[in-house]
């Protein structure tokens, strides 16, 4: 297929609206997959994004399709596919826009899906002006036309005054229904521009993508920009320099399908025994090892706006995590670790996030896929100290913050958000409500329609971070939609929060709060540690404390938990018996100084805003 005969598309859309049932379709279709295969959501493969709906992973397919020119072409044999449509389905939420300028990369266009009963959402914004920043082509597309709440007028209307797109030009479809899907693919083949590659030109290749196999290697997912591949060059990275021989590639049609080759415009997958994927950085440019090459434009880095600290559960099992962790981090580019040690909970690790969503999947994936018990500790954003002595910081650890650090604190600053909210108007009481309670500064407040108001309000990242989308979503019985995008860093009153345990303060619970939240989170966690914390043999105190300063506390009185009171001497195999079980129930435990936490414990405190 030569780059003319090629079109590369992504479909992006608010959560929900319909991406993945539209791309199933079109696989479908393609008879790239078959009708009725049982899977839902074909792309979406992961566990976590089949349990929670949602698309985590970028994922690529390569479609054949036959396009009926308007003259026939005698050249053409009758109904032989005469295109290649290289389809990148993207995330929708929040947390992942990362993934989806990186996909955008390899395409010339999109589909903008906007269901048709919910109009455009927040995230249709951005991600429109994700795909407008990058000058690709947009169609849009009003899906689901067959709920009977659906008024595609309306939503045509809202496309034309936010994003001055031609109604005209808008599909209709149902994803569900299959009405209007052939207007679909003739319509990405017409109106997004081929591939601008040149084919003559040394090769240049994007790297997309990259994952471990536990057969193959490192597999990297990549566009071929100018140029071609065949199995058996040598390429080189831009980036480091190194040399690898390719040793498989092709094309993921869904499934890997190795092709020998990879032509200009073409996306698909290389193997090329690169030895971990720390090697393949996403955004890097390949080329052929003998001949030099400009490097394209690459991706931005991944952002972390969310810290946290992740901890073997079970004590003993750092090796592990550590091992689950680095196994992860091979289909996850975007996470970052760093080694680090707590008095309370020993070795692990500082992970930062995109979100915190991404953190929760995360989390979950290194205990679904990979077996390991984690621990997380309470998420922080970046936050920057000025001390008297001059000197700045990045603070991605709270415990990192000395509580009495010789020199004092000048200055601080917290990072910001500009968060862009839609909503019917009936609920905007209570959402200004939220945001000012979140210590946001309202910067915009226009009606989109009659009844439909779009604010825009800048926000500490620290306020939305914790539980801002589902109090939102809930004062506004979920009609509400939200997006941010990162803003600067604001000036701001921060402390650090200690929790001491019997006096000893436990770094791994501390947190960073603004002042004047401080009194209302140290109450709410000592709270909340009471009712985990179980009676134990001595009496246990818990304080929160603002340097020497004691905010909150709360006692637990001391209990002698016996559990061989009920054995009258004699059964010594029952004793022991009872003597295991109570050890069985103490390894779910962390003991920190004295105390045993439960788990629960942790996991409970991440949730204090
Ligand atoms: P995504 O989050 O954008 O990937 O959305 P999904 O493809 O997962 O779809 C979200 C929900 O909407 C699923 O329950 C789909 O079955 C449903 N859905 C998708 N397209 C249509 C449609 O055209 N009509 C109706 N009625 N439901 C649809
Ligand atoms: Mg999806």
């Amino acid at each position: 297929y030569p780059p003319e005969r090629i079109r590369n598309f992504s479909i992006i859309a608010h959560v929900d609206h319909g991406k993945s049932t539209l791309a199933d379709r079109l696989l479908e279709l393609t008879g790239t997959i078959k009708k009725g295969h049982g899977q839902p959501q074909y792309l979406d493969k992961l566990q976590v994004e089949r349990e929670r709906g949602i698309t985590v992973k970028a994922q690529t397919a390569t479609m054949f399709f036959r396009h009926k020119f308007q003259q026939h072409e005698a050249t053409e044999k009758e109904n032989a596919p005469n295109f290649l449509l290289n389809l990148i389905d993207t995330p929708g939420h929040v947390d992942f826009s990362y993934e989806v300028s990186r996909s955008l990369a390899a395409c010339q266009g999109v589909l903008l899906v906007v269901d048709a009963a919910q109009g455009v959402q927040a995230q249709t914004v951005a991600n429109f002006y994700l795909a407008f920043e990058s000058n690709l082509a947009i169609i849009p597309v009003i899906n689901k036309i067959d709920q009977p709440t659906a008024d595609p007028d309306r939503v045509k209307a809202q496309l034309k005054s936010l994003f001055d797109l031609d109604p005209n030009h808008a599909l209709l479809t149902s994803a569900k229904t299959g009405q209007g899907l052939e207007h679909v693919l003739p319509s990405v083949i017409d109106r997004i521009p081929a591939p601008p590659g040149k084919c003559d030109s040394p090769l240049r290749m994007l790297l997309l993508d990259s994952y471990y196999d536990e057969y193959k290697g490192v597999i990297c997912h990549v566009a071929v920009v100018d140029g071609a591949l065949c199995k058996g060059d040598k390429i080189a990275s831009s980036a480091t320099g190194h040399v690898y021989e390719v040793s498989d590639i092709g094309i993921m049609h869904p499934e890997l399908t190795p092709t020998g080759v990879l032509l200009t415009g073409q996306v698909g997958y290389i193997v090329s025994g690169m030895r971990s994927t720390a090697e393949a950085r996403v955004g890097d440019t390949l080329h052929q090892a003998k001949s030099t090459v400009l490097p394209l434009p690459g991706f931005k880095p991944a952002k972390h706006m969310v810290f946290s600290g992740l901890y073997p559960a079970d004590g003993s099992d750092f090796d592990a995590l550590n091992h689950a962790i680095e196994r992860l981090i091979c289909n996850d580019a975007s996470v970052s670790v760093t080694k680090e040690t707590s008095t309370a909970l020993g070795m692990g690790f500082r992970c930062g996030f995109l979100g915190l969503l991404h953190m929760d999947v995360f989390h979950q994936r290194l205990e679904q896929e990979y077996g390991a018990k984690v621990l997380s500790t309470i998420p922080t954003v970046p936050y920057i100290f000025e001390y008297s002595d001059g000197s700045k910081v990045k603070v991605q650890n709270p415990a990192a913050l000395a509580s009495n650090p010789g020199k004092s604190v000048t200055a601080c600053w917290e990072p910001s958000v500009i968060a862009t909210i839609i909503l019917p108007c009936e609920y905007v009481g209570p959402v200004i409500t939220l945001c000012s309670e979140r210590r946001g500064d309202q910067l915009e407040y226009s009606f989109i329609e009659s009844q439909r108001v779009l604010m825009k309000y800048q926000l500490p990242l620290r306020e939305i971070v914790v539980d801002f989308y589902n109090e939102l979503k809930s004062i506004t019985s979920g009609y509400a939609s939200f997006d941010y995008e990162d803003a600067e860093y604001q000036k701001s009153d921060l402390v650090k929060l200690d929790i001491l345990l019997n006096g000893q303060a436990v770094d791994a619970m501390a947190t960073i709060v603004h002042n004047l939240k401080a009194q209302r989170v140290g109450r709410e966690l000592v709270d909340k540690l009471k009712k985990f914390i179980d009676r134990q043999m001595f009496e246990i105190s818990i304080q929160a404390a603002i340097g020497s300063r004691i905010i909150a506390r709360e006692t637990i009185s001391a209990m002698r938990k016996n559990v061989l009171s009920k054995c009258y001497g004699g059964d010594v195999t029952r004793k022991r018996k009872l003597l295991e079980k109570q050890k069985e129930g103490k390894k779910r435990m962390k003991r920190v100084g004295s105390v045993d936490i439960p788990q629960e414990a942790f996991h409970e405190l991440l949730k204090v805003s």
